[in-house]
């Protein structure tokens, strides 16, 4: 039997494809690069799953999992071949605990289908990307994702009690438990942010936040990046920690506007939505902080949202930034780098004038409070040496982040992407070490290969001989 026909027989031969269409569609996520899959799996149930992972294993092929594919590292991309097995119809959430505020949620959940579920308690899964009407559960457990709300809640990672996942192997195993601090080594917080290359998640217990009593939105406009940028650092040295600080230039400010006439300030050169949760009690006196640091800065408008209605359609300008782009240039690369808050002011100037020199079209969108950057380029990836010239600026940018104190990626992940890069903020014992760690988990390395890791991670092979030039782990 083939392995196309193996696979049909643990699962169903609807479910199962090889269909160029399929191939193409499951061979990119929400990047740029592409790969080439050579069978695409739907998978329904665990069983499933594991026959799928004990065939790939068999037949010795990468084995790429993938949710709704709006990754932009392109972890869920199969740049090896090889199977890509789908897990969105894994979508049960079940067991929801209102009194303990858990939920027992499968992989392929839409984020945004669990906060609705769990409306009606007044609870939410607090991280939201900005993706979070098509991105599942389990690709922002493997990407650890964040997202506005991040800021005062944390990344995913916080919100995840217990992992139920395959292993290389085929067995199943539950790292973690509802217990807050489970004894033992904490294999949760491995497998969260692991790209999928350590095991396939089929279920998590995740935790649900209760929806603020009090919500107060903000939208402050600056005549210039800087002030903006500057404010960002003055309120969290205030002493106010907003649910979300989040930042637009005017490129975007615009490009949003034109689109959905979100009441942006269209005439300033940045803007902070800055949103506070907190006791009526205390929201003024969180507001009347932030509007100080603010006009300290320059602000020349300072709006408080006056309605559901009003502080919504800010969020959707928002979250829908990126959409927008498609008026500017038909393609556009998103990146998404760190810097230490204090120092997003120098960072942002540099980006403009890594752009400015490159000639190319930037416009700034991002988690500020995190000082989590997203310069986003916009260009046209038919004009001839374009994509090398925007591949160029982003490594800049990178370089120029790290120089400064700071990371390679606040939230996207490393996938295929920025595995090259790994070298720049690791050294040779620490990607050994994340190596080995692999290498516990997949030995044969199926599970997502090529991914995170640049070649010649492994520099001991265990009896200290280093592996030959091209190994991947
Ligand atoms: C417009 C836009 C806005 C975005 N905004 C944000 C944002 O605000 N914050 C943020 O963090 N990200 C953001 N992203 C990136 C992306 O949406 C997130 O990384 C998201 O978590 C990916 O989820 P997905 O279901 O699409 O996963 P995929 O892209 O399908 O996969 C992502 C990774 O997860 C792995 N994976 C998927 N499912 C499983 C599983 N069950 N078990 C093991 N591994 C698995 C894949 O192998 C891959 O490595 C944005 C993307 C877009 C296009």
């Amino acid at each position: 039997m083939t392995l196309f026909d193996e696979l049909v027989a643990v699962t169903d031969p609807e479910r199962v494809t090889d269909r160029p269409f399929d191939l193409h569609l499951h061979s990119a996520d929400a990047g740029l690069r592409t790969g080439e899959a050579t069978v695409v799996v739907f998978a329904e149930t665990t069983e499933e799953v594991c026959d799928v992972v004990r065939l790939a294993a068999r037949h010795g092929v990468p084995l790429v999992a993938r949710g709704a594919g709006t990754g932009l590292a392109a972890g869920a991309v199969p740049t090896e071949g090889g199977i890509v097995l789908t897990l969105t119809r894994m979508n049960t959430i079940s067991d929801i605990d209102p009194v303990n505020r858990t939920a027992w949620v499968g992989p392929g959940v839409i984020n945004l289908d669990l906060s609705r579920a769990t409306a009606p308690f007044d609870l939410h899964f607090a991280p939201d990307p900005s993706s979070q009407q098509a991105c599942t559960i389990g690709g922002n457990i493997a990407n650890n994702s964040g997202g506005p709300h991040c800021l005062s809640e944390g990344s995913t990672v916080n919100h995840i009690l217990a992992i139920e996942m395959v292993m290389a192997d085929g067995e199943v195993v539950i790292l973690g438990g509802a217990a807050p601090d489970p004894i033992g080594l904490d294999l949760r917080g491995v497998v969260v942010g692991s790209e999928g290359t350590l095991g396939i998640v089929i279920r998590a217990l995740v935790k649900l936040t209760p929806d603020p009593p009090e919500v107060r939105t903000m939208l402050c406009a600056f005549p210039t990046v800087e002030g903006a940028a500057a404010a960002v650092s003055g309120i969290i040295a205030a002493g106010v920690v907003p649910a979300a600080l989040e930042m637009m230039d005017q490129g975007m400010l615009v490009a949003v506007e034109n689109w959905l006439h979100a009441g942006f300030p269209t005439e300033s050169a940045a803007a902070l939505i800055a949103e506070v949760h907190c006791a009526p009690e205390a929201a003024d006196a969180e507001v009347d902080v932030i509007r100080e640091v603010a006009e300290q800065e320059g602000a020349t408008e300072v709006r408080v949202a006056r309605d559901e209605a009003e502080r919504a359609l800010i969020w959707k300008g928002r979250k829908s930034a990126f959409g927008a782009i498609a008026q500017t240039a038909p393609n556009y690369y998103l990146h998404d780098t760190v810097v230490p808050r204090t120092r997003l002011v120098e960072t942002i100037s540099e980006m403009y004038r890594i752009a400015d020199d490159a000639d190319l079209t930037m416009m700034n969108v991002f988690h500020a409070g995190d000082g989590n950057l997203h310069p986003l380029i916009a260009f046209d990836a038919t004009e001839p040496g374009m994509a090398d010239k925007v591949h160029a600026a982003a490594d800049e940018m990178v370089a120029a982040c790290v120089a400064r104190g700071g990371v390679l990626s606040g939230e996207h992940g490393i996938g295929a992407e920025k595995r090259d890069l790994m070298g720049t903020v690791f050294t040779e014992l620490d990607l050994d070490a994340q190596a080995r760690l692999k290498h516990v988990f997949d030995p044969d390395r199926v599970l997502n290969p090529r991914k995170i890791l640049p070649a010649g991670s492994r520099c001991f092979d265990y009896g200290g001989s280093p592996l030959p030039e091209g190994t991947w782990i």
